[in-house]
């Protein structure tokens, strides 16, 4: 197959392996700016750095546009077994989670937490801390079943408390928000590591109960975050978007290095190459997200506040993490219609990533598809985890970043747009509501619907 973009890749591919940008961006980010948690110093910073880097590289309408939303701070902590010993164990409270005082409770423990366990054992649950580990696929289930579901299932089955327990040995405590929609969380959620985890396991197997006391001090009050928005304007059809982004909050406990700003940084390389080599016909517009970690703020502020303009999105990239994922595919969220294109523009690229057909709710395209939206990703499709390793603990740094990492997401994606961009047979349309009905109620997914549907009543109680 002739490859009609040769030229175009080789500057593309040419630049951004012999440059080291991407890992210089990476290293202000994470070390200048630190986590760039929704509320610190340095999400700021990191915002209006992104904005003087699309600058340098030559993008138009750069802007930051601000939403309001409800936001958390990291106060004290103290965790201690009260019963059947007495000991204090190191723990963090999850993002979102209420302050609390001598707040007290035995602890239930449910494992990895299969959905149909928090129904079977509701009545063990209630009225105690539930205790589930940070394993993605529970023993039997084929789905990621995310923290918050876990959380949200733990509250409907009557729990006073929440406690997430990291299934990786050696990396502490993970961590992960735990509010409904932007919403404060109703209970206090807290992660501990492995280790004490299973010592509490083991004093469950010995003496039947475990109860502990918990307080907290975290605080919980209004805040402004900031997408950052810059554009290649299209030559010929510039009102037709090719949208590509990535969050640049991390959690507040580390350096969020491969969690996100491998992709912010993977997005702003491809930006900079696009931006120097190429005049695309139409626009290429380049979006990092605020806020993603505690509910997909800014990508959902994004879809609320352009409802009007979204037709104008011919294809979403999402970015998240992508330098440092396992490995670099493309993954289309259920758009089947478009996988012989993505399979053409593989044998052109002479590359051999996978094109995986899945989605899943958490990360910044999912407000988009849930509008309609065509949808993909730079996600691993070949090597997937069993969880997130350091991910969301304080070990994800820089360290390790990979540069190859983050050259083969930026120039992946960087061909990938130009590619949508140019072309003239583009067989996907946006989906219109009942099609995202069907979509997000396909059998695989109605028991999440269910979930989802008792936890907006408990919300709408409580
Ligand atoms: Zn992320």
């Amino acid at each position: 197959m002739t490859n009609p973009h040769l030229p175009l890749d080789q500057k593309i591919l040419g630049d951004i392996y012999s440059s080291r940008e991407a890992m210089d961006n990476l290293e202000v980010l994470c070390d200048d700016f630190g986590s760039r948690f929704g509320g610190t110093a340095g999400e700021k910073l990191a915002a209006d750095f992104i904005a003087t880097k699309y600058k340098e590289y030559g993008l138009s309408n750069i802007h930051l546009e601000p939403f309001e939303y409800l936001g958390w701070e990291r106060g004290d902590v103290k965790l201690e077994i009260i019963s059947p010993v007495q000991k204090e164990i190191p723990c963090i409270t999850l993002p979102q989670s209420p302050p609390i005082e001598n707040f007290e409770g035995e602890i239930f423990n449910i494992g990895e937490g299969a959905p149909s366990d928090f129904n079977a054992k509701a009545a063990q649950i209630k009225g105690k801390f539930l205790m589930t580990n940070s394993a993605l696929y529970p023993k039997g289930i084929k789905r990621w079943v995310h923290r918050s579901e876990k959380y949200g299932r733990s509250l409907l089955a009557g729990a006073i408390g929440f406690i997430f327990v990291n299934h990786y040995p050696g990396y502490g405590p993970a961590t992960g928000g735990i509010g409904w929609e932007g919403e404060a969380a109703l209970a206090p959620g807290i992660s501990i590591a492995k280790e004490d985890g299973d010592f509490i396991q083991r004093l469950l197997k010995k003496h039947g109960s475990v109860k502990i006391r918990l307080t907290s001090t975290d605080t919980i009050s209004p805040k402004i975050s900031w997408n950052i928005v810059g554009d290649l304007p299209g030559t010929e059809k510039p009102d037709e978007i090719i949208l590509m982004g990535s969050h640049y909050d991390g959690h507040d406990i580390s350096q969020g290095a491969s969690d996100p700003a491998s992709g912010v940084v993977s997005v702003l390389e491809a930006a900079r190459v696009l931006g120097k080599h190429v005049k695309l016909p139409r626009t290429i517009r380049f979006v990092m997200w605020g806020v993603e970690e505690i509910g997909l703020l800014g990508s959902n502020a994004y879809v609320r506040d352009h409802a009007d303009d979204l037709h104008k999105i011919r294809f979403y990239l999402n970015m998240d993490a992508a330098g440092g994922a396992p490995s670099k595919d493309i993954n289309l969220h259920a758009w089947d219609v478009l996988q012989e294109t993505f399979e053409g523009y593989r044998e052109e690229m002479a590359l051999d990533f996978a094109i995986g057909q899945t989605f899943h709710s958490a990360s910044d395209h999912f407000p988009f598809l849930k509008a309609g939206v065509i949808t993909g990703g730079v996600e691993p499709v070949r090597q997937t985890r069993s969880g997130r390793g350091y991910g969301h603990t304080q070990f994800d740094t820089v360290d390790k970043v990979e540069i190859q990492g983050l050259r083969d997401a930026a120039s992946l994606a960087a061909r990938i747009v130009l590619r949508v961009a140019h072309e003239k047979n583009w067989p996907a349309t946006p989906r219109d509501t009942s099609a995202v009905d069907e979509l997000l109620n396909q059998p695989s997914r109605t028991e999440v619907q269910a979930y989802l549907a008792k936890m907006e009543e408990y919300h709408s109680q409580n």
